[in-house]
């Protein structure tokens, strides 16, 4: 069978990652990785999710548990997370609030609900690379968010590209790779342009909780609603996840937006995969119903003193010529290296010969440039593998620079 003559055209965009095939080396215990965007499996709730499971399981709550039920998600899980999304600014009901496996999820359906093939996809230079390879399934072009682009040229641009501009993507709060945040009236200027384009918005808050230091500053949906009133005015939808404050192996995730947009994505929903786990919406209920504001002032505490390690480190070992972003939360450092630098050969450089692994940048850029860009994820580790790993990765690149 020659798979390759009946593919669909969408196939053509699905490519294997080649620092997949080098990260598999990982296995090796001498290697200090910070390459995986892992929570610590060491700050799980185990023991609220054991309670939770075990409630779920017992007497007539099985029947409730393990059955189907409905494509929206779990009513009680829905109602906390319109309750959480208040806290964050935005005031919504349960028809506003969708729940999906995963962010995830909800990135491959928003690129399903929105995009033709050849429509226009705004999106930073870099962006998370998983929503490029949820988008890119849908066929889109994409152009540069955070170009200073006008309205006028992403319609010229996208026109050339054979489509229209759909939506505008990003992280707000220390996005995945970068760890930046971006500032108030950056948020403002994009509702802006988006409302100018008439696009949507698609506001990935995945790290939102994980704040070690500054003031917050409310996600786009809340600034978007203090702008047209109700949230049914709103263009903005919001991903959020419990990946990364509870348990990314649950798969529980949600999108709040206008009732309008997620009515259709109940439709794909059904279509899809009918609904969440039943038993992991009702068990992610429970603890956070009791335990997420406690369980992400921990998570706080102690990534935020990881990062600080990993800034410390880098001050200290980092060569001449080489920048790097300053976080205020979330999991990542991004680190821009000598423009003769590539992330990618310098990753290989650095696994072969000085046992240290992070993620090479290029995969990050919609367009494949600036490879001379790393992303650390300083989510696992303390002193001293931070102190050792960070001073590896400087010894790796001046052997590199010195080639
Ligand atoms: N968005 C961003 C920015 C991420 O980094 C991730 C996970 N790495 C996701 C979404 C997807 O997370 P999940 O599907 O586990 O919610």
């Amino acid at each position: 069978m020659d798979w390759g003559s009946i593919l669909s055209q969408r196939m053509s965009r699905m490519k294997a990652s080649e620092i997949r095939e080098l990260l598999k080396l990982l296995d090796q215990p001498e290697i200090i990785s910070f390459a995986g965007g892992i929570p610590d499996p060491a700050l799980f709730p185990v023991e609220d999710y054991q309670k939770a499971l075990a409630g779920a399981l017992t007497g007539e709550a099985a029947a409730v548990s393990l059955q189907y039920s409905v494509s929206e998600g779990y009513l009680p899980l829905r109602r906390w997370l319109a309750a959480e999304m208040g806290r964050l600014g935005v005031v919504c009901g349960v028809e506003n609030i969708f729940i999906t496996s995963g962010s995830q999820q909800a990135l491959d359906y928003l690129g399903k609900l929105l995009l033709s093939p050849g429509d226009t996809a705004l999106v930073n230079w870099p962006t998370y690379m998983g929503a490029l390879g949820a988008f890119n399934a849908y066929e889109p072009a994409y152009l540069r968010l955070n170009g200073n682009l006008g309205a006028a040229e992403v319609r010229a641009e996208a026109a050339a590209s054979g489509g229209r501009p759909k939506f505008a993507y990003l992280s707000a709060d220390f996005g995945n790779p970068t760890g930046e945040t971006l500032d108030r009236a950056g948020r403002e200027q994009l509702l802006d342009l988006a409302t100018e384009l008439d696009i949507a918005v698609i506001e990935d808050g995945a790290y939102q909780h994980l704040r070690y230091e500054g003031e917050a500053i409310p996600p786009i949906l809340a600034l978007e609603q203090a702008r047209v009133g109700s949230i049914e005015n709103c263009r903005t939808l919001y991903c959020g996840s419990f990946s990364k404050t509870l348990a990314p192996g649950l798969r529980v995730g949600w999108v709040c937006g206008a009732s309008a947009a997620i009515q259709r994505l109940v439709l794909l929903k059904q279509a899809g995969d009918l609904h969440s786990s039943t038993i992991n919406q009702i068990a992610t209920a429970q603890v956070a119903e009791t335990v997420f504001a406690a369980h992400v002032e921990q998570l706080r505490q102690v990534y935020g003193r990881r990062r600080s390690l990993v800034l410390e480190a880098l001050a200290r070992e980092m060569p001449e010529g080489v920048t790097w972003t300053r976080p205020e939360g979330g999991m990542f450092v991004w680190l821009t290296l000598p423009e003769a630098i590539d992330g990618a050969e310098l990753l290989a450089h650095a696994l072969k010969h000085q046992k240290v692994a992070f993620v090479p940048g290029r995969a990050f850029f919609a367009d494949g440039t600036n490879g001379n860009t790393i992303r650390l994820s300083f989510s696992l580790h303390e002193k001293p593998a931070v102190d050792e790993g960070v001073r590896r990765i400087g010894q790796a690149i001046r052997e590199m620079m010195a080639r």
